[in-house]
């Protein structure tokens, strides 16, 4: 572990990285891939090994499936009322937030988040357990038709065995927004983690043995994703798969899910719009923008990548935002003066300076250079923040880059700049940024995506949906009772009269 270490790690997560392998955890067991293969995992801000994790094969994927459809069967976790589901889940909220701490080293450690941010995404998980384990006892499991001639009503009932598939960027934040709903309707689960962020997914699997969920109703299955990540979207045995990734794997997990005709929810990536009126505060406006590209680095899929700026401010706005940036202190992710961490891996950082490459070679202007960080002593995966202005067809102005990179341009007038939002094949989060409450409603209401937010940025609140639409997400989103009410499947009871 690297010596320039500010913060001591905890003696619970020292004793759950000195595992020799961290393996599988399926039916209540740690178990190995079939071949014996494993992977490694890596600290993004020293470079240095973090874990040696098992590599889950096709036919160990397979098994898993069996278990949690098995689970689903004869565990009685399905036939559970959801006051008596809701107490175990409460358990297990208030157990998380009891080893807060643990927990928000281990998520800070293996993605690289600076690690104020990772105890806020382990705080979102126990909200978002005890939200959707209180909102099932208020749903409705059984509706009664007036149709004349009948009687009829519906059921609500859980769908059986769930997959999930995880990126790195929130993994444990979002295995709440998948866990939370699919246990609280009552289903089981497999979860592919992603390959970079094993740790929190496993660390989670054993708490849930320790506060009483069945053995099986959690699996997880370790792997890479090609192998591992492909056998769980291909495998006929779930009943609902959700993936939450980029579009290119999104959409090959679609094509697998269809072929069995299985339901499947999708949450991908962004390139999220800020239009910014002549009328705001400059000062507080670039300070939220700034910190919102910065935020995990910008490997956030909502986050307001295009900075539309109306022209009579834009040279000001700009300046104060390039100030405020060139004052963001990156560095180690465990080193609490930091307010910018590396990105994942290296793979990620030559993702970013490709782009930055690419954008100015077709003609964007550098406003801010951006380029490697260099951290003394540390052989992490960082960036600097980078600015870039231009027409908008440039490739860094089309494409998600995943890093903090904002691609700037000027506008003229309101229709402008909803037509320019508008103009990309996503649709996840845009923003509008002005005290005209009238204006920025009108603004926001023409926003193609899922989330228009007014003078904010990222805001992801339970109870409120969240998702995306066009390249984005398919299947309708999360956070809020809809969620629930996709892991329930409906039947319709009907007797002539
Ligand atoms: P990714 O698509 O490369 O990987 C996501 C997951 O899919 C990982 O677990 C990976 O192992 C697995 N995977 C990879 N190849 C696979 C395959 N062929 N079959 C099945 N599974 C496979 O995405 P990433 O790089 O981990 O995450 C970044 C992307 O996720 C960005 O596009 C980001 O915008 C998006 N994202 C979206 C949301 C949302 O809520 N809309 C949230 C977070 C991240």
């Amino acid at each position: 572990m690297s010596t320039t270490l500010q913060m001591e790690l905890l003696p619970e997560v020292e004793a759950f990285l000195a595992k020799p392998i961290h393996k599988a955890f399926v039916g209540g067991q740690e178990i190995d891939s079939s071949n014996g293969e494993t992977f490694e995992t890596h600290d993004p801000g020293s470079g240095e090994k973090l874990a040696t994790v098992s590599n889950m094969q096709p036919t160990d994927v397979d098994k898993s499936v069996e278990v949690a459809a098995d689970t689903f069967e004869n565990s009685g976790w399905a036939e559970m009322t959801p006051n008596d589901r809701g107490v175990i889940l409460h358990r297990l909220a208030d157990e998380v937030e009891k080893r807060q701490a643990i927990i928000a080293q281990i998520e800070s450690l293996d993605c690289g988040k600076i690690h104020s941010q990772a105890v806020g995404d382990i705080e979102n998980f126990f909200k978002t357990i005890r939200y959707f384990a209180d909102l099932a006892l208020h749903v409705q499991h059984r509706s009664v038709l007036p149709v004349s001639g009948y009687e009829a009503f519906t059921v609500r009932l859980p769908w059986g065995p769930c997959g999930f598939i995880i990126p790195w960027n929130f993994p444990f934040l979002l295995l709440g927004w998948g866990l939370g709903p699919s246990l609280a309707a009552g289903n089981t689960a497999v979860i592919k983690p992603a390959e970079d962020t094993p740790l929190s997914t496993l660390y989670l699997a054993h708490l849930a043995q320790e506060v009483g969920i069945p053995d099986g109703v959690i699996n997880v299955v370790t792997g890479i994703g090609e192998t591992t990540g492909a056998a769980v979207a291909a495998n006929p045995g779930f009943k609902h798969v959700s993936f939450t990734g980029s579009p290119e794997v999104g959409r090959e997990v679609a094509e697998k899910c269809g072929r069995n005709l299985t339901p499947c929810k999708l949450e991908l990536g962004g390139k999220g719009a800020a239009v910014i009126f002549d009328d705001i505060d400059i000062s507080e406006t670039a300070h939220k923008l700034v910190e919102a590209i910065t935020f995990h680095t910008g490997q956030v899929c909502c986050d307001a990548t295009r900075w539309f700026i109306h022209r009579k401010i834009y040279d000001k706005f700009v300046g104060e935002c390039v100030d405020r940036l060139k004052g963001v202190k990156i560095g180690y992710q465990l080193d609490d003066s930091s307010q910018m961490g590396p990105v994942v891996n290296e793979k990620q950082r030559k993702r970013v300076l490709g782009y930055l490459e690419r954008g100015v070679a077709e003609g964007a202007e550098a406003i801010l250079e951006g380029g490697t960080a260099d951290i003394p002593d540390l052989d992490g995966h960082y960036v600097k923040p980078a600015l870039l202005a231009g027409p908008l067809d440039n490739v860094a102005a089309r494409e998600e880059i995943f890093g903090p990179v904002a691609y700037l341009a000027p506008f003229d007038s309101e229709d402008q700049a909803i037509k320019m939002t508008n103009d990309t094949d996503y649709g996840l989060g845009n923003s509008v940024w002005t005290p005209d409450m009238a204006k920025a409603q009108r603004v926001a209401e023409q926003m193609v995506a899922g989330n228009s937010w007014i003078n904010g940025h990222n805001l992801a609140v339970h109870g409120i949906p969240y998702g995306g639409v066009n390249k984005s997400g398919m299947g309708g989103g999360v956070g809020s009772i809809e969620t629930l009410l996709d892991y329930w499947r409906g039947l319709s009871i009907v007797r002539p009269l």
